[in-house]
C-alpha cells in the first residue's frame, strides 16, 4: 500500500475548480529532527534530502511546478505573476527570491504554496472568477490581517466577490496547545473579540474566522481542519512542540487547468 503523503482539502477539491492539500511528515528521506518528509529548504535540513522529498511529493501529488515566497511573517500579498516557478520534479535550487506571506492567482494551472509548522495556512478559492489565494498566517500575520488583505487584493486584481469564496483554515496549532502571554491575548481580543481565547490559550483559527467574516465571507463557506500540529507530531511538524529545528509541511492550492 502506498503511504498517503498529504491530506486533501475536500471542501475545495469537490468544486473541481482546484486541487488543494497539506503534506504530512512521513514517507520522506530526511533524518531527525526533520523526519521525514520535510519539504522546506530554509530550515537547515540536508538540501539533497529536501530535493528528494520534493520529487517524492511531486510524483504522488501531481504538483510539479509550484510558486512560493520566502515567508517573513508579514502582511505582504503578491501576485503569482511576479514569482518564479520552482520545479519539484527535477533538480531544484529552491531559493525563492521574493519575500511575502500570501500569493494570489487567476491563471489556470498555477499552484501556490506556503510552508508551515504551527502557523495557519489559509486556502482561498473564488469559485466564480475562478481565482485562488494561499496565505501564511502566524500570530503576526493574523494580527496584521493578512487574510483580509489577500481577499482585498483578489478583489482589486480579479474582481473577486467575497460571497463566491470558499475558505479553508488548514492544519495548525490549536487552542489546546497555544499558550501565549496575557499581552498577546489582550491584543487579539481588541481586534477579534473575546471568543479568541480560553485563559492564556489563543485560537488563531477563531481570530482568522472572525477576520474573514468581518471581510464579508459567509461563515458556512469557511471550513477548519480539526487537527492540531502540536498534539500530533507523529503526523505533523510543530515548532512549538519540537523546537526550532523541525521540518515544514507544504500547503498547496492549484487552479485546475480546464483547457
Ligand atoms: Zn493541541
Amino acid at each position: 500500500m502506498t503511504t498517503n503523503l498529504f491530506h486533501t482539502i475536500s471542501e475545495l477539491t469537490q468544486t473541481r475548480l482546484a486541487k488543494a492539500g497539506i503534506s504530512l511528515r512521513f514517507g520522506g528521506v530526511s533524518k531527525a529532527p526533520y523526519t521525514s518528509l520535510n519539504l522546506a529548504s530554509h530550515v537547515g535540513d540536508n538540501p539533497a534530502a529536501v530535493s528528494q522529498n520534493q520529487r517524492i511529493f511531486s510524483a504522488q501529488s501531481g504538483i510539479h511546478e509550484l510558486k512560493y515566497c520566502r515567508q517573513i511573517h508579514s502582511d505582504s500579498v503578491l501576485n503569482a505573476d511576479v514569482v518564479k516557478t520552482s520545479f519539484w520534479n527535477g533538480e531544484n535550487q529552491n531559493v525563492p527570491e521574493k519575500t511575502g506571506d500570501a500569493l494570489i492567482s487567476a491563471q489556470q494551472g498555477d499552484a501556490l504554496g506556503v510552508f508551515t509548522a504551527d502557523c495557519v495556512p489559509i486556502f482561498i478559492l473564488d469559485t466564480a472568477t475562478p481565482a485562488i489565494g494561499m496565505v501564511h498566517a502566524g500570530w503576526r500575520g493574523t494580527l496584521a490581517r493578512i487574510a483580509a488583505k489577500t481577499l482585498a487584493q483578489m478583489k482589486a486584481s480579479f474582481g473577486t466577490i467575497t460571497k463566491n469564496c470558499l475558505i479553508h483554515l488548514g492544519t495548525s496549532i490549536q487552542q489546546c496547545c497555544y499558550t501565549v502571554s496575557s499581552d498577546m491575548i489582550s491584543q487579539f481580543v481588541i481586534h477579534f473579540g473575546s471568543a479568541v481565547h480560553n485563559g492564556l490559550n489563543l485560537s488563531l483559527q477563531t481570530a482568522n474566522f472572525c477576520q474573514l467574516v468581518e471581510a464579508g465571507i459567509t461563515p458556512e463557506s469557511i471550513s477548519i481542519s480539526p487537527f492540531c500540529t502540536a498534539c500530533c507530531t507523529d503526523k505533523f511538524y510543530s515548532y512549538r512542540a519540537e523546537g526550532e529545528q523541525t521540518g515544514r509541511m507544504l500547503s498547496f492550492l492549484q487552479l485546475t487547468d480546464t483547457n
